[in-house]
């Protein structure tokens, strides 16, 4: 985990590789943000010659003499008024991706003083940045070949030490984040049912406020979860339901009250592998060791949520199967009957997600007590199509849950945004054969496959969000790097910090 020191004065910050000294623009200069005697010599030809002008995400590196650093680097803002949360996320993750190919360990920030944000909003733009951006993946490469030297210790120019815990509390919730991208980037044949058993064991090891509870194959037969057991019935590695407590709620406070009966439980998609089954993929299945993401957040969120003592009563469900071929595959045409007793004809078994969520859905509803719902998957390729990568898709049946997550979205900016679930759309699952069918075709299909989740929900305050287009990326984007993003942690950890 990254370490952080403070240093109050600019003049007595420690020995690091590199100090960043972040600039805005004014009237087409940069204006740095604190006026240091000793780096003016190095900064006052490139400001002159404008070879540096302070536009957002731009950046120098100046070298320097008789520095507790070699290496200036200024760092562009953008204008002082336009400054926001992002625009810090955006120009740190730009410097921290600069020190990887110069093998930099060590790094002093000067912090700024913005005006329109708080100093909390500022430290968090200025960490969440660093530290989404400073991240490999490279163990599938030959062990010569993990080369990326990442950043281990951040010294905070300019404040005082009370910031130390809120850097540290960050620095969690990116491990969170980092936990999500590793999972969903491991090879599909070593991420099995099995090893989330395995992970969430050890972190119930780890964290010992957090119990758990796996359904087993048998366990799941004798649940009469045959959604989930449908799914996963083709592969040798079995499909499982774990379930994840924690507790953080003060005992004994208020003995009546309806706080102490608050209970958020998460649910995940783990299909750890999709072929899409007999109705087969055509395309984009080299993508699909990511269909476990939604699994993995939930994973992670708990994980950070006992890491800081959340105040809150939660319980992760992660809903795991591997969607293969075989000769027992589940059929398209046959109806298959879930946890609750209804049937469902499966139009396409492409469309497993739903179901193996249905199962675990259904049994949180009748037997977990939830004050709310909130499953999280790599749904449908729809919601590409409708919100592209920029946003998650978001459906509920409760306006005051969508607001909250709204709100965490934009204050993360891991933004969601809420499709309507007009009841007339139920029409489009109506099946001839059974209770209803899975899967409805192209049109609306992410609030089709949502509407599919609300009948197994009991009208319990429920929100879905779809991230199969922001959970994994074709390109590297800002302070994401190709492939995994781990979004869905950060939106949901400051979601249940405002419950
Ligand atoms: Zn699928």
């Amino acid at each position: 985990m990254m370490r952080f020191a403070a240093a109050p004065h600019v003049e007595k910050r420690p020995v690091a590789e590199v100090v960043v000294l972040p600039c805005f623009q004014e009237k087409g200069h940069a204006r740095p943000v604190l006026e240091v005697r000793s780096l003016q010599p190095y900064t006052t030809a490139p400001l002159t010659l404008k070879d540096f002008t302070g536009k957002e995400g731009e950046l120098l590196y100046v070298y320097t003499k008789d520095q507790p650093e070699k290496r200036l680097v200024l760092l562009g803002l953008g204008a002082r008024e336009k400054v926001t949360t992002e625009t810090l996320r955006r120009a740190y993750a730009s410097f921290a991706k600069s020190c990887h190919p110069r093998k930099i360990k060590m790094a002093n920030l000067i912090v700024p003083e913005v005006q329109e944000l708080s100093p909390e909003s500022v430290l968090r733009g200025i960490l969440e940045g660093i530290l989404l951006a400073n991240y490999r993946f490279d163990k599938l490469k030959a062990e010569s070949n993990h080369a990326t030297v990442l950043l281990q210790k951040i010294c905070l120019v300019g404040v005082n030490k009370s910031v130390l815990p809120l850097a540290v509390k960050h620095a969690s919730i990116c491990e969170g984040v980092y936990l999500v991208r590793d999972l969903a980037n491991s090879n599909a044949d070593e991420v099995t049912p099995q090893y989330l058993i395995q992970a969430a064991q050890k972190l119930a090891k780890r964290e010992s406020a957090v119990k758990v509870t796996v359904f087993n194959k048998a366990r799941l037969i004798k649940e009469k979860m045959g959604l989930i057991l449908a799914v996963g019935r083709a592969s040798q590695n079995e499909p499982a339901m774990i379930f994840l407590e924690y507790n953080g709620l003060p005992k004994g406070l208020s003995k009546h009250g309806a706080k102490e009966k608050d209970h958020t439980v998460l649910v995940g998609k783990g299909i750890t592998y999709d072929t899409g089954g007999l109705n087969l993929k055509s395309s984009g299945m080299e993508t699909m060791k990511c269909d476990m993401a939604g699994a993995a957040v939930v994973l992670a969120v708990i994980s950070v949520a006992s890491a800081l003592k959340l105040p809150i009563h939660l319980t992760a469900i992660l809903a795991t199967a591997e969607n293969c071929i075989s000769s027992s595959s589940y059929k398209p045409g046959d109806v298959y009957k879930g946890y609750t007793g209804k049937t469902v004809e499966i139009t396409n078994t492409d469309a497993e997600g739903r179901l193996v969520l249905a199962d675990a859905l259904a049994y949180a509803a009748k037997k977990l007590k939830p004050t709310r719902i909130v499953d999280v998957a790599t749904l449908t390729g729809g919601v590409d199509v409708a919100l592209g990568n920029e946003a998650t898709g978001l459906m509920s049946n409760n306006d005051a849950l969508a607001d909250l997550l709204i709100r965490a979205g934009s204050e993360t900016f891991e933004r969601v945004w809420r499709l309507p679930m007009h009841e007339e759309y139920r029409d489009l699952l109506k099946s001839d054969v059974a209770d209803l069918k899975n899967a409805a075709g192209r049109s609306a299909s992410p609030i089709t496959a949502a509407t599919f989740l609300k009948d197994f929900i009991n009208d319990i305050p429920w929100a879905h969000l779809d991230i199969a287009s922001t959970a994994f990326l074709s390109e590297a984007k800002r302070y994401h790097p190709k492939f995994a993003t781990g979004v869905g942690v950060r939106l949901l950890i400051e979601f249940l910090e405002h419950l």
